[in-house]
């Protein structure tokens, strides 16, 4: 059995209004460590209370600790209360039509 504890802030971006978000990672697995190959029951594979972690002669520690940490991180981070951004800055930022609009009229 390993234990894997990650704890820390991480700057998400916020999926709304595009600013940064903190994100309170708080990890603490507990991965049964099992040959690689190994045959696990159809019992041991749906227990969503165990994880089993495949290991072969060496185990790739900051492998392991990223995979959980992406693992753990929000699909889509948001802040609990905040706006879209306002329609001026979206402006100033890309305008994929400005460009078209530059080109329209002028020769080939
Ligand atoms: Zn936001």
């Amino acid at each position: 059995m390993l234990r894997l504890v990650v704890t820390g802030v991480l700057p998400l971006v916020c999926q709304r209004c595009l600013e940064a978000v903190p994100y309170d990672l708080d990890v603490d697995s507990r991965l049964e460590l099992v040959p690689e190959g190994a045959d696990l029951s159809q019992d041991e594979l749906e227990d969503d209370t165990r994880d089993f972690l495949p290991v072969a002669r060496e185990l790739d520690v900051a492998e392991l600790v990223e995979d959980e940490i992406l693992l753990a991180l929000p699909v889509a981070p948001r802040h609990e209360k905040c706006g879209l951004p306002s329609a001026a800055d979206a402006g100033e930022r890309i305008n994929p039509f400005a460009t078209l609009a530059g080109l329209k009229g002028k020769p080939n």
